[in-house]
C-alpha cells in the first residue's frame, strides 16, 4: 500500500468500513509510514471535534487541505 492508496480510503478507515485484509495492509503501512499514522490520528481527532459540535460531515475544503498537507509531507519524506 502507498500513501496515496491510504489517503484514498482514509474515510473508510475512520468509519471502519474496510475488509479485514485491507485493515492488515493499512496496519503494515502505518508501521513503516509515520506520516500516515499522524494523518489517521489527526483526522480522527478532527472528526471527534466536529462530532462534539454535532457537525457530522467534514467540510470538503478541510479534508482537501489535510490531504494536500499530508501528501506534501510524504513526498518530502520520500526524498
Ligand atoms: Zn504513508
Amino acid at each position: 500500500m502507498t500513501c496515496t492508496e491510504f489517503l484514498q480510503i482514509l474515510d473508510n478507515v475512520i468509519d471502519e468500513s474496510i475488509a479485514a485484509e485491507t485493515r492488515a495492509e493499512i496496519e503494515a503501512h502505518l508501521r513503516k509510514c509515520g506520516h500516515c499514522e499522524v494523518v489517521l490520528d489527526t483526522t480522527r481527532k478532527t472528526i471527534e471535534i466536529y462530532r462534539c459540535h454535532e457537525i457530522y460531515e467534514l467540510p470538503t475544503e478541510v479534508s482537501e487541505r489535510l490531504h494536500t498537507a499530508i501528501m506534501d509531507k510524504c513526498r518530502k519524506a520520500a526524498r
